[in-house]
């Protein structure tokens, strides 16, 4: 049994809902039981959130003729892609969830108050409306489709807008409400994102919370596979932007997922896919408008890459911090202070290296930095250097091959390197160095590191 998620772009239009039934009924064919797993068609969330704000300032007249646009949009791929005879049957049902989108708004008006509960209540209404359609669209290629109404099968805690799911409460909910029509043979189809509370009430997982559904119901389901269905062909070794002769990674393991995550790089959010992790099911990244190329697979232990390194990742605009005192930086309780500071401002520090008298720290967000700068300058002597970037190199052959790491940065002899963090036994080398200088380390580097033996010998 497969877990098939596809986002919000992958079911932005009437075509692209009958690609993505196309995709489905052809893994059907192949005569694997699924369930799919929708986002929002696109820009739905954020126009939801949108008119909720607008609503709760008390502007209503704005919220109507969003809310009417909204509506018209999915009467009209509902219109194009159900067969004739479901039509009516699915257009009222959606009319039906507007018109509860705009009581609600319409409660907020009066109310002026916008609670992270009833954002959950209206944004809701993005996933229960394309996964309605969605099925219609299986159903009209000859699938045998069924909705199912995720706030009846993901149980959450009541951290409304970024709930947790009680997976044992889950579970069961699953046993019930989809297992039945999997051993039927029917494909259930459920809405990311959304769940609901022990007690019934609405939640959400947060932005992008799609991914961590599949991975929930996958894990619940005890799935063989959980599929991503994207518009890239899975995980590449570079930003191709950046770098040219990229290639998809064939195999990821989820520690270097997380690494290449944490520093930007566009691939699931490591936190999304910990359940099927932990159930030790793999998770597959691949390409809806190139159904046959193999995409990525996410495992615990992968086999080994037939690259030194796995791929890269970068972040541009970031300010190093260098904080240097005589007298403090041995005293214990100086880093604590000195964190205390970004921690006051909640400011994330990216990479942190120190030395005898100094600390140097990398930071992506500056709306505090003046005030940080001044704070840290209290205790230290502090500059400040922007337009800096982060080159991280990642790969689990850097755990077991120390002469790596020196072979990379050998590699960018040259290149004037401001900060270099390696720790021991970790899967990642991170630089930081000038903005200007990015593309071409970048370039170096993957030459070397990330390009196949025999596309190397044939260059
Ligand atoms: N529709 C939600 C969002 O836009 C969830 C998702 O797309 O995964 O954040
Ligand atoms: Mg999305």
């Amino acid at each position: 049994m497969v877990v098939m998620k596809f986002g919000g772009s992958s079911v932005k239009d009437a075509d692209a809902m009958r690609r993505v039934a196309d995709i489905v009924r052809r893994g059907q064919d192949r005569g694997r039981g699924s369930l799919v797993v929708v986002s929002a068609m696109s820009r739905v969330t954020d126009q939801l959130i949108h008119a909720a704000a607008l609503a709760a300032n008390g502007a209503e007249p704005d919220v109507t003729p969003m809310v009417d646009g909204l509506g018209a949009r999915h009467r009209q791929v509902a219109a194009s892609v159900a067969l004739p005879a479901r039509q009516p049957g699915l257009i009222s049902e959606l009319d039906a969830d507007w018109r509860e989108v705009t009581q609600l708004l319409h409660a907020l008006a009066i109310l002026r108050d916008l609670s992270p509960r009833s954002l959950d209540a209206i944004v809701a209404a993005g996933e229960i409306a394309s996964s309605r359609i969605l099925t219609a669209a299986l159903q009209a290629v000859g699938v045998s489709a069924i909705w199912v109404d995720p706030r009846r099968a993901l149980v959450t805690d009541e951290e409304h807008g970024a709930a947790q799911p009680d997976m044992a409460a889950t579970r069961e909910r699953m046993d019930e409400e989809v297992q039945p029509h999997l051993a039927a043979g029917r494909l259930p189809v459920l809405g990311g994102f959304i769940g609901a509370t022990k007690r019934g009430v609405t939640s959400t997982l947060g932005r992008g919370g799609s991914d961590y559904s599949a991975s929930i119901f996958g894990a619940a389901l005890g799935a063989a596979e959980i599929q991503i269905w994207t518009d890239v062909d899975g995980m590449l070794t570079a930003d191709p932007r950046v770098v040219p002769g990229t290639r998809s990674v064939p195999n990821l393991s989820f520690a270097e997922a997380s690494e290449l995550a944490y520093f930007g790089a566009k691939v699931l959010h490591p936190s999304t896919i910990a359940p099927a992790v932990a159930a030790g099911i793999p998770v597959r990244i691949l390409n809806s408008h190139r159904q046959e190329a193999p995409g990525t697979t996410i495992v615990a232990s992968p086999p080994p890459a037939s690259t030194p390194l796995t791929a890269l990742a970068c972040k541009r605009d970031v300010t190093v911090i260098d904080i240097t005192s005589s007298r403090m930086l041995m005293a214990h309780g100086f880093l604590r202070r000195l964190f205390e500071v970004f921690e006051r401002y909640r400011t994330a520090v990216d990479v942190v290296t120190t030395s005898e008298v100094s600390v140097s720290v990398t930071v992506d967000d500056t709306r505090h930095l003046d005030a940080i700068l001044a704070a840290l300058g209290e205790f230290a002597e502090v500059t400040s250097e922007r337009e800096m970037a982060l080159l991280c190199a990642v790969g689990e052959r850097l755990r077991i091959d120390p002469s790596l790491s020196m072979q990379i940065l050998g590699a960018l002899e040259g290149f004037p390197l401001r900060m270099v963090s390696q720790a021991g036994a970790r899967r990642n080398v991170t630089v930081v160095l000038p903005q200007e200088h990015l593309a071409a380390a970048m370039a170096q580097v993957h030459d070397r590191f990330c390009t196949l033996q025999q596309e190397a010998a044939h260059a």
